[in-house]
């Protein structure tokens, strides 16, 4: 308890813009709140359109400079952010769960996970390469060189509230685009320890930009149109990323979209079932269920229906609900009221259009957002849930007979983020993993997340990839330069 207080109130609660710290203009304030109580934990400072102007504009100041850094001077802040992000380790996790709810266990393992980030890109930083070739007639050469794209926003969600922002600050920091970052607002705190990390590693004022604020949009959408700002990377509903798209328009940004997902995870009757079940609950259980890669369709083969619901109903049940801040507690509440309210509507539409609650399918107890573990069995096709992300611990299956029908089953969405299947057939492995319509494919595994590979999605998932040996490619643009021979 005397501990929790502590580090929130160390976090630091202002804005930080142009490598400063300070108060909303207005002086207004937006509350935080710990989703497994409902119970205030602090204000910070609430931006109004004036202090996102600020913070562009303190960005376009430091374009220039930051863009002829020396490579290896900014991979040297991405690294030191990585150690600092290591030794910081217990108390931004903390911060974390109290902001927003994850088990501390998980706060933990997000924390290195986001670290990995500025390690991965501190490491690309040092290879954007270009090119010296032969135009075809000989009588010219072409000159090809990565510049920084300039001047970036980024938007991130609240269910990685530090992942989703080093994802996108680790790339652009690498290839030279200073940033203006809005967080979401229910989860500020853990941003703004990270702009203090960056500061302490050695960020120049202006390059990184933190804007927290209740009025996303009134702030936002006069960045986007202002010509100032060349790119935009955001990640959140597929809903709020068409609307951003359309506003890119006006003045042709560059985009990343990292949208919603309708996962599909497939068993066949020649997978090894527990293997299945533990590759489910990471799919289904990581992060509570509250992943745009949640497993939100489970599609198992008749002959293993059973085994496979029995399995998994008895995993789901075993888990330890509460506050993520305690002992052994495995599954944290639902963010808000909202997300709560959102799972137990389509667990009741679910069940009242057939489905057997195997287990679960009740709010739990407490002043929290909590929601039980869930199984649901032979869920009808007309269940919301098919096509609503459900955020949340509710794992629906429905049985499948044939590899036609369930490939056709999980290609049925306009999401294309991420797929599970597991199979011990080769072949099929492979004919699956590549007519599934989708950014990523989970072979005989329940987690794709990794800062070394590409991650997105196809379709209504979303534009570009973040991570991998392309996720700085968002962050530069190509110059050509054309040279003739004498
Ligand atoms: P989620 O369902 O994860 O909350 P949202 O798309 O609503 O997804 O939110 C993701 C991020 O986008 C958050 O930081 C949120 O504040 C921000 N956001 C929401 N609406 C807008 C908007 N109109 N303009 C800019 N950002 C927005």
């Amino acid at each position: 308890q005397e501990r929790e207080a502590r580090v929130v109130d160390a976090a630091p609660k202002q804005l930080y813009i142009n490598g400063q710290w300070r108060d909303a203009r207005q002086g207004r304030v937006l509350e935080v709140r710990d989703p497994s109580t409902g119970s205030l934990l602090c204000t910070v400072a609430n931006a109004s359109p004036e202090d996102g102007r600020d913070a562009l504009e303190a960005a376009q100041a430091a374009q220039q400079g930051f863009a002829a850094m020396p490579p290896r001077q900014r991979a040297t802040i991405l690294m030191r952010a990585f150690e600092l992000m290591h030794e910081r380790k217990d108390d931004l996790a903390l911060l974390m769960t109290l902001e927003m709810g994850k088990p501390l266990a998980d706060a933990a393992g997000e924390v290195v996970y986001a670290a990995e980030f500025f390690r991965h890109f501190a490491e690309e930083a040092t290879r954007i390469s270009g090119g010296y070739q032969d135009a075809p007639t000989g009588n010219a050469r072409f000159l090809i060189r990565q510049e920084p794209v300039g001047p970036s926003l980024l938007i991130t969600p609240w269910n990685f509230p530090l992942a989703m922002g080093t994802r996108k600050l680790g790339p652009a920091i690498a290839a030279g685009c200073t940033s203006v970052l809005k967080p979401a607002e229910l989860t500020p705190l853990s941003m703004l320890a990270l702009a203090q990390i960056l500061e302490d590693a050695g960020a120049p004022p202006g390059v990184v930009n933190i804007v927290v604020t209740s009025t996303a949009g009134q702030v936002m959408e006069p960045l986007i149109r202002s010509g100032i700002a060349r790119k935009l990377s955001f990640t959140g509903s597929t809903q709020v990323g068409k609307k951003l798209l359309e506003q890119c328009a006006d003045k042709v940004l560059r985009t990343s979209m990292e949208l919603g997902g309708n996962a599909a995870f497939v068993v066949f009757e020649d997978a090894d079932v527990d293997k299945a079940v533990d590759g489910a609950m990471l799919a289904k259980m990581r992060n509570s269920g509250e992943a745009c890669t949640a497993a939100n369709r489970i599609f198992i083969h008749r002959s293993v229906l059973q085994e496979f619901s029995e399995k998994l109903a008895q995993r789901m049940g075993e888990l330890k609900v509460g506050r993520g801040v305690d002992e052994g507690v495995q599954v944290g509440p639902m963010v808000d009221a909202t997300q709560l309210d959102k799972v137990k509507e389509l667990v009741d539409d679910a069940v009242g259009a057939g489905a057997e609650v195997v287990v679960g399918g009740e709010v739990a107890p407490g002043d929290g957002y909590f929601y039980q573990p869930t199984v649901l069995r032979d869920v009808p096709r007309e269940a919301r849930m098919w096509t609503e992300e459900i955020f949340g611990p509710v794992a629906p299956l429905t049985p499948f007979d044939s590899e036609k029908e369930v490939v056709d089953l999980v290609n049925d969405t306009e999401y294309g983020l991420v797929n599970y299947v597991y199979t011990n057939d080769l072949n099929r492995a492979l004919r699956v993993a590549e007519s599934i319509e989708s950014g990523m494919v989970g072979l005989n595994q329940g987690v794709v997340s990794n800062p070394a590979a590409p991650f997105g999605g196809m379709k209504e998932s979303g534009l570009g990839r973040e991570g991998g040996d392309t996720g700085i490619d968002e962050f530069l643009e190509t110059k050509y330069i054309g040279i003739a021979m004498a």
